[in-house]
């Protein structure tokens, strides 16, 4: 029933402007008839619109994510080397496998999704990042396709423009977040201030440099704050890169996602895996660590990625709000 919740508690009214702030949020409780402990009058589900101060979560000891075999995690303190990682690795699964357990997946992710935007308690940010051609929209598409549009959100972070350049570099970024009950994406990230901006020298090193503690601090925040981070790092082969770039350039409904920027940054793939290598051993946390998806098979990195998604949310394990008492037996009038 998320669209009677959304309907009744979601919903401003037109005009209304959006307040936000400690006064904001018990102005919103009392306009619910909640601030005073009051039960309200009109509500159809006693946990449809928890107070403010309710709906923040206990945070949890250790975050509730479950990787599917197959994906390797960067180990919080240890150095980390992407060359590590096999980008070929399958599982042993075949693609006609893989297609079908993907079908599975999905299928619980918008179970599940449906059941996080009900409870509106909690939030799941998913972080793509890899080099260019890595997946990462091939990814967003396989493994949200379903998914009720208004319970996700998709941000793919392109050039910072000048008005986000005049903030400091975690602006764009927190204002993007998930809210509660949602799942965000995050189709490039945060990451990129010690990726593109490290390998280009947009900023002096002492600045990317001190990006790392930023970042932790900041999704640390996020975490407490009751949003599970999944990061997944795609990663590729050299090789892998160059034959996506020529399908790229040899089939006529591929062009449009030619860049010929992309032969320029290749150049620099050596000084993208160093700042890859460093970014996933800086900020691989015991609350937001970094998943490495071997990504030269597109169906299996689809359904590694969609399987942690499902087993994550599982985890989660977000409940429906609890139905009014009576509720039953009410009658709708003729
Ligand atoms: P994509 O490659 O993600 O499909 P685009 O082709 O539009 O999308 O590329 C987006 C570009 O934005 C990339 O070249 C990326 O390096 C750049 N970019 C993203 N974030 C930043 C940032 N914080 N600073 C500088 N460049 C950035």
């Amino acid at each position: 029933m998320p669209k009677k919740h959304g309907k009744q508690h979601r919903g401003q009214s037109p005009g209304a402007k959006q307040v936000t702030g400690p006064a904001a949020a018990s102005g919103a409780a009392a306009s619910h008839g909640l601030a005073a402990g009051r039960p309200p009058s009109s509500a159809l589900w006693a946990g449809a619109a928890p107070a403010i101060e309710e709906r923040v979560p206990e945070p949890a000891a250790k975050p509730p994510v479950r990787v599917a075999p197959g994906i390797v995690t960067v180990t919080p303190g240890m150095p980390f080397r992407l060359a590590e990682v096999d980008p070929d690795a399958d599982g042993g699964f075949d693609k006609a496998e893989a297609k079908d357990a993907l079908d599975v997946e999905r299928a619980r992710i918008q179970a599940l999704q449906e059941r996080l935007y009900a409870e509106r308690r909690r939030s799941l940010l998913i972080v793509l990042q890899a080099i260019d051609t890595g997946g990462k929209d091939g990814t967003v598409r396989a493994v949200l396709q379903g998914v009720n549009p208004q319970g996700c959100a998709v941000t793919s972070f392109k050039v910072p423009s000048t008005e986000e350049l005049d903030h400091d570099f975690l602006w764009r970024y927190h204002a993007r977040t998930p809210g509660r009950g949602m799942i965000g994406v995050f189709n490039r990230s945060h990451y990129e201030d010690v990726l593109v901006v490290r390998v280009k020298g947009l900023v002096p090193e002492e600045v990317w440099r001190a990006r790392y503690n930023l970042i932790n601090d900041f999704e640390r925040l996020l975490t407490a704050s009751g949003t599970t981070i999944l990061k997944f790092f795609l990663h590729i082969s050299k090789a892998e890169q160059k034959a996506r770039l020529e399908a790229r350039i040899e089939d006529p409904e591929k062009h449009w996602k030619f860049d010929p920027a992309d032969l320029v940054e290749r150049k620099s793939w050596d000084a993208y895996q160093a700042a890859f290598g460093d970014a996933l051993t800086q900020c691989s946390t015991p609350y937001a660590p970094w998943h490495v998806v071997p990504a030269n098979r597109k169906w299996f990195r689809n359904l590694v990625v969609a399987r942690t998604v499902a087993d994550t949310l599982e985890a989660m394990d977000p409940r429906y709000p609890e139905a009014a008492k009576g509720i039953a037996d009410l009658k709708v009038p003729d």
